[in-house]
Order: structure tokens, then C-alpha cells, then sequence
């Protein structure tokens, strides 16, 4: 008997229908005699509809009450779940988080696990019942309810896992797995059999939406086996395992692109200790999240500063960028909204040297300008114009071979 813990995402219960597809899932695995633990998100377009709400209450809503009304989403799809189960002859249970053991810390809607107490979902495991787990959500010290951040019931899942000792933690979702590339923009992508959690987390943080990115740094953490899988279709999706030797040869096992980036240039800073610690830092107590940075040999010791930030921040940085930018003399602030983020991801850049000059070859074969780069020991980033990323995602597919092998 192997326990499992399987997640089904916002698409996968987004009405009665597919809740009863999901409902014979679960039946399938009940019957099976493998022990079970179901984590539900909202209705796929539900937290949005009641963020929306909210907005329109308040300018500036109040983190707890939002939390309040957010876990709402989650709640309505477990009572339906475990509902329509045990008219299956399912012997299922709806939990909520404070149900279910999970305690946060304080930060309503991004509220970080501390501890999970497992006497109640184990209590219903011995039993014989199938725990229906409100996902996205628990309690902070002070009993009230908190969120986990938007994808949050990936963490949920995972979380359990690992405190659960389960086998798999099962990811469904509308996709069949981790594809080399979006297949949207590259026909020919491949689903991975597997990946690694080093590069899921780099792809999870490029922006591939299949995991939350703190669900992927906690599997890695707790080495808990995870599988990415359709709820549409069945077959095997990606695991994301520890990593393994055969991934070494590999060189790039997945290619991004980012259009949610902009880059902001302080032209003209003059050449001196301490500038770019006062731009960043005021940066950074806005909370915007720089990504690259770039400066400049400086000429007549005045330097230009670039830096990208996601778009969705662009206008607070303005704000910030220009006010410091007459504080320490720079001549001008630019803004370039047009750009795109294109990065390659392989632990095999470790054990292999030239996937950079292959990259930046590529790119200027098809005549496509860098503006910027970036790497990690597992990563290569470049900014182009945004134009051009999806003829820079496909030519750097076709470079390292990353097509489905041709059929017969
Ligand atoms: N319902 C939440 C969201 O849409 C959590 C989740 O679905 O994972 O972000
Ligand atoms: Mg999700």
C-alpha cells in the first residue's frame, strides 16, 4: 500500500463536471487500496474574482480580511468534492487548513509554513478515510486565517508530503507535465520524463507556471518525489526528482521566455563609491525585485546604471529611480517596456562549458541584438527586444536539440 498525496489545480475543478471527473479519479486510487490525501485550489478565475471584490470595497484592503475572503474559494470546492465522493460510496472528509494541522507565520497572504500537525490527518488516514484538504491556507498563532501566496496549494501539497512520508506527491493540472518550452510557442516542445528540483526551481522562477516556486524549494528541501500530471488525460507527466547522472549529459533541458520585464538605464551616474548602494537599496525597501543589473565602463567618470525589474513594478521604480537620480547628480532616467527575458536551463552547463558562445552564436544568426546578460551555474539569460523572443526561444531549441524525436 503506498500513500499518496494528489493536488488537483483550479482548472481540474472548475465545475461540477470536472469535479466528478476528479471525484472518479480519487475513487479509481481509493479502490486500489493506496491511502490518500486530496488537496483541492479554488475554482480556476475564483481568487480572482474575490481579489476583485475586494478591490472594489477598498483601495487598499485589509490583509486579514482578505485572507478571510480568499480562503472562501478553497472551502466551497472541498465540501462539493468530499460531497459528491461520499455519493460514491468514498469514504472522504472535508479539512480545512486549521483543520488539517497547518500553522504560519504572521504575514497574511503570503504567509510562510512553520509547523504542521499531523495527529488529525492521520487519525482520518487509519481510518479509512479520504482527507479532502482545503488547499492554500492555514492559521497563524493567533488562530486566524492566512494564505499562502498565489499558487499556494502546490505548497500545500507538498507540505503534507513531507510531513506525511508520501510516496509521490501528485501535481495535477491542465498540462500533461514540464515541457523544453512553452509549447504554445514551440510547436515541436517536448514533455521532460523527468527534471531536476534545481532546474524547477530556475524554470518555476523564469516565470513556467506549472509549480509555485516556494512549493518546488520545499520539495527540494524534504527530497519529497513530485509528479507533474494531466487531469484531462491520462499518462505519465515529469517528476521532479533528486538530480541524477544521465541529466549531466543533457546540456539544456529547458528554454524560457519572460515577456513580464522591463529595463530602467540611470544614464550618466557619476563614477563613485556608494551610488549604486543608494539606488539599490531604496530599491529594495520598495520591495521591488531587481532581477539584472548592469553597469557600464564609465567615461569622464560618469557610468550608466541598467537594471530589469518585472513590469508589474515598473511604475513605483520610476518613481523612486528618478528621485535618486537627481539626488546623486545622474543625467537622465530611460525605461525600455519592450523587452524579453530568453534563458536556457540545464544542470548540464556544470559539467559542460560553451552552452553560452552556442547561445549568443545562435541569437546573432537569426540577428537578434543582446542587451543583456545573466548567468547562474545552471542558467544563461539574455534581455532582447521583445519582438524577437519567440524566434530566439525556437532558434535556441532547434540549437541544442531539444524537438520531440520524429515519429516511426
Ligand atoms: N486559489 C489560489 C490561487 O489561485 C491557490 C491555488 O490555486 O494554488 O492562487
Ligand atoms: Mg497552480
Amino acid at each position: 500500500m503506498a500513500r499518496f498525496v494528489k493536488k488537483f489545480g483550479g482548472t481540474s475543478v472548475g465545475s461540477i463536471e470536472r469535479i466528478q471527473h476528479v471525484a472518479q479519479l480519487i475513487d479509481k486510487t481509493y479502490r486500489d487500496g493506496h491511502q490518500l490525501v486530496v488537496v483541492l485550489s479554488a475554482m480556476s478565475g475564483e481568487t480572482d474574482r474575490l481579489t476583485k471584490m475586494a478591490s472594489e470595497v477598498s483601495s487598499d484592503p485589509d490583509d486579514r480580511e482578505l485572507d478571510v475572503l480568499l480562503s472562501s474559494g478553497e472551502r466551497v470546492t472541498i465540501a462539493l468534492m468530499a460531497m459528491m465522493l461520499k455519493s460514491l460510496g468514498v469514504n472522504a472528509r472535508s479539512f480545512t487548513g486549521r483543520q488539517v494541522g497547518i500553522v504560519t507565520d504572521g504575514a497574511h497572504t503570503k504567509a510562510r509554513v512553520s509547523r504542521v500537525d499531523t495527529k488529525r490527518v492521520l487519525a482520518a488516514l487509519n481510518d479509512g478515510v479520504v482527507p479532502i484538504v482545503a488547499g492554500f491556507q492555514g492559521i497563524n498563532e493567533a488562530s486566524d486565517v492566512t494564505t499562502l501566496g498565489r499558487g499556494g496549494s502546490d505548497l500545500t501539497a507538498v507540505v503534507l508530503a513531507a510531513a506525511l512520508k508520501a510516496d509521490t506527491c501528485f501535481i495535477y493540472t491542465d498540462v500533461d507535465g514540464v515541457y523544453t518550452a512553452d509549447p504554445n510557442m514551440v510547436p515541436s516542445a517536448r514533455r521532460l520524463e523527468k527534471i531536476s528540483y534545481e532546474e524547477m526551481l530556475e524554470l518555476a522562477s523564469l516565470g513556467a507556471k506549472v509549480l509555485q516556486t516556494r512549493s518546488v524549494e520545499l520539495a527540494a528541501k524534504h527530497q519529497v518525489p513530485v509528479e507533474v500530471r494531466s487531469s484531462f488525460q491520462d499518462g505519465p507527466g515529469t517528476r521532479v526528482v533528486k538530480e541524477d547522472t544521465d541529466m549531466e549529459h543533457v546540456l539544456v533541458s529547458g528554454i524560457t521566455g519572460d515577456r513580464h520585464q522591463a529595463k530602467v538605464t540611470v544614464v550618466g551616474v557619476p563614477d563613485q563609491p556608494g551610488i549604486a548602494a543608494k539606488i539599490f537599496v531604496a530599491i529594495a525597501e520598495a520591495a521591488v525585485n531587481v532581477d539584472m543589473i548592469i553597469q557600464n565602463v564609465s567615461q569622464d567618470s560618469l557610468t550608466d546604471i541598467s537594471f530589469t525589474v518585472p513590469r508589474g513594478d515598473l511604475k513605483s521604480a520610476i518613481r523612486l529611480v528618478e528621485v535618486l537620480a537627481k539626488e546623486v547628480g545622474a543625467r537622465t532616467v530611460e525605461v525600455n517596456e519592450a523587452i524579453a527575458k530568453v534563458s536556457l536551463v540545464g544542470v548540464g552547463m556544470r559539467s559542460h562549458s560553451g552552452v553560452a558562445a552556442r547561445m549568443f552564436a545562435t541569437l546573432s544568426r537569426d540577428g537578434i541584438n543582446i542587451m543583456m546578460i545573466s548567468t547562474s551555474e545552471i542558467k544563461i539569460s539574455c534581455v532582447v527586444e521583445e519582438k524577437y523572443m519567440e524566434l530566439a526561444v525556437r532558434g535556441l531549441h532547434q540549437e541544442f536539440e531539444l524537438e520531440k524525436p520524429l515519429a516511426g
